[in-house]
């Protein structure tokens, strides 16, 4: 389990049972478990195929209830005289089933949602009907979202549109005379503080979003002129998603603090100070300020908030904001696990063995007879010298074969020396304390690749966009030493479809330690942490879709219960984006067929056969069954 840093990235949420299976928790450190590998197996049974999204509800309560203890604990400790709320940012992921389930166990931490665009909005809109659920409306908004939300004030929603732009404050304007309703506004700011890692341009003078400071004061002339200052309700900023520095994290909070009480001295109400969202995730365990860690808890977070805020208010002599925060991608993380099959390329039995053929060659070509004798007798003392000859062997018989000296059974073998020596150069290699300098990368001539049941850039987008590093590690045997060590392909045709990068026992490590996968064994392996933001940036590439998805939650009882199957896409979906239609297809195809069985070039059997075959792909999983 070491060599794959889970207990610093599982937030208590995962272990290792004795049976060697990773075990996922409902909340950090709880005696209930589930076993990954027997729920998978009995998801099988249930003809649900890999690769299959678990996503584990419990475990997004979890989530939602620490974050709103923790805000509640720390607003205690510092006795703060108001409250604290998160507003759901649904971008992070708008799965309506997940979105509901937030709502509804968030309903009793007043829970909110944010949305950032029309079809967002409508979304929000469904959601919150009929439970009050409160809105913020931020992103880029035109005449059809503001008049959308302006009636939704008027019928009864809780809904307040945040100004990202002067001219969109016109609008506002012009709109909210026109309907004569008046809106609950917020007003973001642009912070000259900004973030760290991969969004930090969110935030800072060039950001995207936000009103300067001058703008800012022309926005309260303009609210002021037309009577309407008082709708001011919020203050709002963001400085970027995956904050990996926690200084920065209170630059901005000092910032943001500092505008609200001067806001307030210049008579505008606000009640809220939204700090929008920024709260990281430890993806790798490392608790530093790489970008795919962070180098503080969600307790230091929340301390920080609150006392920082508190502290700029009473300096000032002004009352404390509510503070929300819309920490979207620190809630729903942790709780979707993606498992797949690995494809079994076990090989054996299938090899001539070539051990024998060596040994009953009468003449093996020299190039062949010198790496012989290097596997013979390397050892720690020849180590560098026959490290080197044998690279210099290996690209001789190429060079050999091009030219026709070699023949394909010759340079056969010599690739297999070669993978033999290699590998004995490792195990002794292993011995050896400290490692020469350059055998230190050595292994990375042993990895293999395993090919994964899934499609990267539909499944882990930002591994492949960003570099991102998610949790990998096989769900079983986890109480065998792993024997092989391993990159990870996806089934695209696109070379950029490998993971080489992994989250290891120090740090990111250049490959994945697997186990040895025997004949007929069903190995699988699980990507933790993609609950933020994987779904929806994920992509049709090759035409692979959605993958099953499957909600769990704990039972005493039974241990678990599946509560909802969400089938992933067929193939005729994934063609339909592309606008073909499956109807339209077997029909092209039909009619080519009968003119040639009419002709005979084909018989009946063959032509329905092969319409069977191409009907039963199109209702079928994108992905590789049996
Ligand atoms: N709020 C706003 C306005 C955002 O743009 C974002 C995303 O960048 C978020 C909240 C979510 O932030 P996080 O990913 O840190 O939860």
């Amino acid at each position: 389990a070491k060599v794959y840093n889970i207990d610093n990235w599982g937030a208590d949420l995962f272990s290792i049972n004795k049976k060697g299976n990773i075990c996922v928790h409902p909340s950090s450190n709880s005696k209930n478990s589930i076993d990954l590998r027997v729920l998978v197996d009995d998801l099988i049974k249930r003809k649900i195929k890999p690769p299959i999204l678990l996503r584990f509800m419990d475990v997004l309560q979890g989530r939602i209830a620490s974050i709103n203890r923790v805000f509640k604990n720390a607003i205690h400790e510092n006795e703060y005289p108001a409250k604290y709320q998160t507003f759901y940012p649904i971008k992070v992921n708008q799965q309506r089933q997940v979105v509901e389930a937030i709502a509804s166990y968030g309903k009793r931490y007043n829970i909110g949602l944010e949305v950032g665009s029309k079809p967002e909005l409508v979304a929000g809109i469904s959601i919150s009907t009929g439970n009050g659920l409160p809105i913020i409306c931020n992103g880029y908004k035109d005449g059809e979202y503001i008049e959308t939300v302006l009636y939704a004030t008027k019928i009864g929603y809780d809904i307040t549109i945040v100004v990202e732009k002067l001219f969109e404050l016109e609008k506002i304007i012009t709109l909210s005379k026109k309907t004569g309703i008046r809106p609950k506004l917020g007003i973001r700011v642009k912070l000259s503080s900004k973030g760290t890692g991969k969004w930090a341009t969110s935030g800072g003078e060039d950001a995207k979003f936000g009103l300067r400071m001058s703008e800012i004061m022309a926005a309260i002339r303009m609210l002021e002129e037309e009577g309407m200052l008082e709708c001011v309700t919020l203050l709002h900023s963001h400085i970027g998603s995956q904050i990996t520095k926690i200084d920065k994290i209170k630059t901005a909070l000092i910032e943001a603090a500092r505008i609200y009480t001067e806001m307030r001295k210049l008579g505008v109400g606000i009640e809220y100070l939204d700090i929008g969202g920024g709260l990281g995730v430890d993806y790798d365990g490392s608790k530093s300020s790489y970008f795919s860690s962070v180098n503080y808890t969600v307790e230091e977070y929340a301390n920080d908030v609150i006392y920082q805020i508190k502290n700029i208010c009473e300096e000032a002599g002004v009352a404390c904001p509510n503070i929300i925060s819309e920490s979207g991608r620190a809630t729903v993380a942790h709780y979707s696990v993606l498992v797949t099959n690995v494809l079994n390329t076990n090989t054996q039995g299938l090899m001539p063995d070539y051990e024998t053929i060596l040994e009953e060659m009468e003449k093996p070509a020299p190039t062949v007879r010198k790496l012989l004798d290097i596997y013979k007798s390397i050892d720690r003392y020849s180590l560098r010298e026959d490290y080197h000859d044998t690279l210099q062997l290996i690209n001789e018989a190429v060079s050999l074969f091009n030219l026709g000296y070699l023949t394909l059974q010759d340079r056969a073998i010599a690739e297999w020396l070669y993978a033999r020596i290699i590998k004995k150069i490792n195990s002794i290699v292993e011995k050896i304390k400290p490692i020469p300098e350059e055998l230190q990368n050595f292994q990375l001539a042993l990895r293999q690749t395993y090919f994964a049941n899934f499609s990267l850039f539909q499944s882990i987008p930002d591994s492949w966009a960003i570099d991102q590093l998610f949790p990998i590690m096989p769900i079983q045997r986890l109480n065998q030493r792993p024997d092989v060590i391993a990159s990870i392909a996806d089934i695209t045709c696109d070379s950029d479809g490998e993971i080489t990068s992994f989250v290891g026992e120090h740090g990111r490590a250049k490959f994945l330690p697997l186990h040895k996968i025997r004949k007929d064994e069903d190995y699988y392996i699980g990507f933790f942490l993609i609950g933020a933001y994987q779904e929806i940036l994920g992509d049709l590439h090759n035409l692979f879709g959605d993958t099953n998805a499957v909600h769990i939650t704990f039972n005493k009882k039974t241990g678990y219960m599946i509560d909802t199957v969400i089938n992933g896409d067929a193939t005729w979906e994934t063609l339909k984006y592309v606008q073909y239609k499956g109807p339209e297809i077997l029909k092209r195809v039909r009619e080519h067929l009968e003119k040639d069985v009419a002709r005979r070039k084909v018989s009946i059997e063959e032509s329905s056969h092969f319409i069977e075959l191409l009907d039963r792909t199109l209702l079928g999983y994108t992905y590789l069954g049996e």
